[in-house]
């Protein structure tokens, strides 16, 4: 069993089918392609995530086997040291991730092993969910509509100790420890692991019904922080729907709604794997953007001067997730107000999210840069200030995270301070001003509908 995305006991099909079969080498591969640049966040939480996996492995009689390397090589020496004759994955629709499971099956097949998908990280997998006309889906609401007809399977239980006595087995060398690399300082992460996802789950089944009404609001813990844990898969989707699915509220359905908006752009994306990088909407290459200089290091950084922007990022910098809405507000303030490309902001969300997933951050990017599916369209510009006027009212969450704001005697008004103000709690003025960039904005795209 070749565990990749998918780091749990629970309901994961894969790792039933293979325990079906017979003996298992639970094995991981530490592939230095996805560990390079994988940032500071999820480094750490990967290798939280694989000691926990190790612990519950432990528990029922075995050790999860480390090995460093390509996996084209790893995989095949790992499965002919166990005499294996079949490796068992869930299915990988990433553009590396499905190019390298190619070459694994191939590799193996010339050792007349067999590599075996058996589900995938998705409630619905990629490229399952076409139009009437047999073609993929490029717009999110018919998406949604057909993926609810779709539906899912129901949740397969975790192998039990006495069940899989005597299963499993090790490697005899090549074996490396899961690694433990520092975090930096100021950065702090959600533990890891399927129980803390679990807990994460239930916690929030208790407050679903109120998810329409409070999701918007990044100054109320109102959604429900599984990215993470969907993210390496110590959560699968489906278990998520299953407890839902008894709930009829407003929030429960708006809440399957977000479920289906991370399989919708698992599939974009692999009928367009160009746009992990490129823009989905090819004019929107055409427009004029400005080199990202001081601008942009000072958004990177949370100094901006516009609260509820630097606030954003400041969480992200110190929790390595950031709200939903902020992650809107500070990307539309790259493109729209700094002209900076997507891509830029995108990488820069990818080396700090703790949930930092190529589908869902990428295609969250273009949305908000207007060039992706379903866009926002360009001309709707968000204006920060008012943005946090509307969704922080009491000015909680900019308290929260931007210091030089947080005491109200000082800061009255902590979404537009005053100049005095500013100076007197050493917060930055803002870099540019929103009425004229937004101007520009406008222009700029003016000129590309040309
Ligand atoms: C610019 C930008 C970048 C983003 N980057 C990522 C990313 O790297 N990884 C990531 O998981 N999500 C990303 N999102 C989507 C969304 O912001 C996060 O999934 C959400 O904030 C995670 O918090 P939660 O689990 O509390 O969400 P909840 O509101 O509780 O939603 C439940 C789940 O639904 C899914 N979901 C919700 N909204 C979206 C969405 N817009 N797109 C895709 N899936 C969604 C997620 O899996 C989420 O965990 C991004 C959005 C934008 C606008």
């Amino acid at each position: 069993m070749w565990f990749r995305r998918d780091l749990r006991l629970s309901d994961n099909p894969a790792l039933r089918q293979a325990l079906d079969e017979g003996e298992v080498l639970p094995l991981f591969v530490l592939d230095p392609v996805l560990w390079g640049p994988a940032g500071p966040s999820r480094r750490a939480y990967l290798a939280a995530s694989l000691r926990d996996l190790d612990a519950q492995l432990g528990d029922l009689g075995a050790a999860l086997q480390v090995v460093r390397g390509k996996p084209v090589n790893r995989v095949v020496q790992a499965a002919k040291a166990v005499g294996a004759e079949r490796v068992h994955v869930a299915a990988d629709y990433g553009p590396y991730g499905h190019q390298r499971d190619l070459d694994v099956e191939e590799a193996l097949g010339g050792a007349d092993i067999e590599l075996v998908r058996t589900g995938s990280p998705y409630a619905v997998a990629p490229d399952r969910i076409k139009n009437g006309s047999g073609k993929p889906y490029k717009v999110y609401t018919p998406f949604s509509r057909a993926w609810f007809d779709h539906g899912w399977r129901d949740p397969v239980d975790a192998p039990t100790k006495a069940a899989t006595k005597g299963s499993w087995l090790t490697l005899d060398d090549g074996t490396t420890d899961i690694p433990d690399p520092r975090l930096p300082a100021g950065l702090d992460l959600p533990e890891a692991g399927e129980a803390a996802a679990r807990r994460t789950l239930e916690e929030f089944l208790d407050k679903v019904e109120d998810y329409d009404r409070d999701r918007n609001l990044p100054g109320v813990q109102g959604t429900s922080r599984i990215s993470v844990h969907l993210k390496y898969g110590e959560l699968h989707p489906r278990t998520v729907l299953k407890a839902v699915s008894g709930k009829r509220s407003k929030g429960a359905e708006t809440y399957r709604k977000e479920i289906a908006w991370r399989d919708f752009y698992a599939d974009v994306l692999f009928q367009r794997p160009d746009s992990a990088r490129e823009y989905y909407q090819p004019d929107f290459a055409k427009m004029d953007y400005d080199d990202p200089g001081e601008a942009f290091e000072a958004w990177q950084e949370g100094r901006t001067g516009f609260p509820i922007v630097d606030a954003g990022m400041r969480q992200l910098r110190a929790t390595g997730w950031m709200h939903n809405r902020l992650r809107m507000i500070t990307a539309s303030f790259l493109v729209k107000d700094l002209h900076v490309e997507w891509q830029h902001g995108a990488r820069h969300f990818l080396h700090w999210l703790v949930d930092g997933d190529l589908a869902s951050n990428n295609h969250g990017w273009q949305w908000t840069a207007g060039s992706g599916t379903d866009a926002s369209p360009f001309f709707r510009v968000f204006n920060p200030t008012g943005q946090g006027r509307k969704f922080d009212k009491d000015g909680e969450y900019v308290r929260t995270w931007v210091e030089e704001l947080s005491d109200p005697d000082q800061v009255p008004d902590p979404h537009e301070p005053s100049d005095e103000v500013r100076e007197a709690v050493g917060y930055p003025a803002m870099i540019v001003d929103h009425a004229e960039e937004r101007r520009e904005a406008l222009d700029r795209y003016e000129r590309i509908k040309k």
